[in-house]
């Protein structure tokens, strides 16, 4: 078995493949990756709309972000959380600033390895601030929260539950955007509601602002917390730092991971001071929380988005992509905010022959549903790279029509 060809485990044999076969097999080894441009191990060049899933939104070995990392390395990797070190601190303090700007309210920011680590601390957080007989948490229909087995628990999809069952007690799932299912849901047993201003895995579905503003009235009316997950909403993504910012609500707690590392593996759960006055010591933890090497990269990307101005990155460039693709036949709509979008495909299309026709055309994208693409280009992708994303599309979409018309002529 080669580790270097760029298909490198597509054909082999299950048992062939280092990796537990969770992700069905790698299609392809990429070994280079420089803004919005990844290279296999072929040296064929590709264009990635989908930044790792939401992650180097400021592109693929961002100058700063590698020189912020390489000298943290050589200064301080990691002490122990009986101590603190000042990278940590100044992120900590960013977060707040950045959440304080938005929320109108100073928090507290426990740090992470991962989204769903810090959706598992805000779960934890929503039972600790609740009290015994409080501990029920709301999340949607079709919303994804993380694979552990709390984060899975409040991800309301059920296909995914069901092969790791018995799921964890105390969540409750309601229909998507439907505010009179919300009510109904949302009782002096709930600790928290938990949602995503779009959700993302779930195929692109935006909440409407009245939606959030309805489900924050709701959460003051029973007294529980509003906690909004930001994993790949957050960080400039939608065009305002933080999803929420849209619809004007002001959450409890707000969790982040995905782009707030730029690559570098980390998250985060912010809470408003009085909330995370819950927790005491001992009550959450981890060896890795706010390890200077992965903090090194949370301050470079925060100094750079601000920099940058990323959130107008996301308007200019969003607008630009949405307005050329809902013009190519074969689409009937584009769903989403900012540089998170969802280009939904006409009846008899397929988005997943368009996936894989993209990925050979050397445009990654996602087929997050049947009928749905998803695009999530880095913020910094440029206009040139958007033309050429389309016409990749145009042709891709051009195909599929073709075939079924000429299917349906024979
Ligand atoms: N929440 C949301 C909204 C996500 O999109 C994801 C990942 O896709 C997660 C949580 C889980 O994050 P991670 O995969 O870093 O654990």
């Amino acid at each position: 078995m080669s580790t270097t060809t760029s298909h490198a485990f597509h054909h082999a044999p299950m048992d062939a493949c280092p990796f537990m076969p969770v992700f069905g097999p790698p299609a392809i080894m990429f070994d280079r990756g420089r803004g919005s441009e990844l290279w296999d191990s072929d040296g064929k060049r590709y264009l990635d709309f989908l930044a790792g899933l939401a992650v180097v939104s400021l592109g693929h070995a961002n100058d700063t972000v590698a020189e912020a990392i390489g000298d943290q390395a050589e200064t301080l990797l990691h002490v122990s959380n009986f101590f603190a070190n000042p990278v940590a601190t100044e992120a900590a303090v960013k977060i707040n600033g950045l959440l304080k700007d938005a929320t109108g309210h100073s928090g507290q920011v426990f740090f992470t390895n991962s989204g769903a680590e810090a959706n598992e601390c805000a779960l934890k957080l929503a039972r600790k601030h609740g009290g015994r007989g409080r501990h029920t948490v709301v999340s949607a229909l079709g919303s994804f929260h993380g694979r552990t087995l709390a984060t899975l628990a409040a991800t309301g999809q059920p296909a995914k539950h069901e092969p790791f069952a018995p799921m964890p007690d105390g969540f409750r799932h309601v229909a998507w955007g439907d505010l009179e299912a919300m009510r109904s849901a949302v009782d002096g047993s709930v600790a928290a509601v938990l949602i995503e201003p779009i959700q993302g895995e779930g195929g692109v579905n935006p909440a409407t602002d009245e939606y959030l503003q309805g489900v924050r009235s709701l959460c003051d009316e029973v007294g529980a917390l509003m906690m909004v997950d930001e994993i790949q909403t957050g960080f400039c993504r939608t065009g305002r730092w933080f999803g929420f910012e849209h619809a004007g609500v002001s959450p409890d707690v707000v969790t982040m991971a995905k782009a707030m590392g730029n690559g570098m593996p980390v998250g985060a759960c912010w809470a408003r001071t009085e909330v995370a006055a819950a927790f005491e010591p001992g009550d959450h933890g981890s060896t890795y929380s706010g390890t200077a090497i992965a903090c090194s990269a949370v301050n470079a990307v925060i100094d750079t988005m601000q920099e940058i101005d990323a959130p107008s990155l996301a308007v200019e460039r969003g607008a630009q992509l949405v307005d050329a693709v809902r013009r190519l036949p074969g689409v009937v709509g584009v769903r989403g905010r900012g540089l998170m979008l969802g280009v939904e495909l006409a009846d008899g299309l397929d988005a997943r022959r368009a996936y894989a026709d993209l990925l050979d055309s050397g445009l990654i994208v996602n087929a997050v549903n049947p009928r749905t693409i998803r695009l999530l280009p880095p913020l910094t992708v440029t206009s040139d790279e958007v033309d050429e994303a389309v016409a990749m599309i145009a042709d891709a979409l051009a195909t599929q029509i073709h075939e079924a018309q000429s299917g349906a002529q024979q």
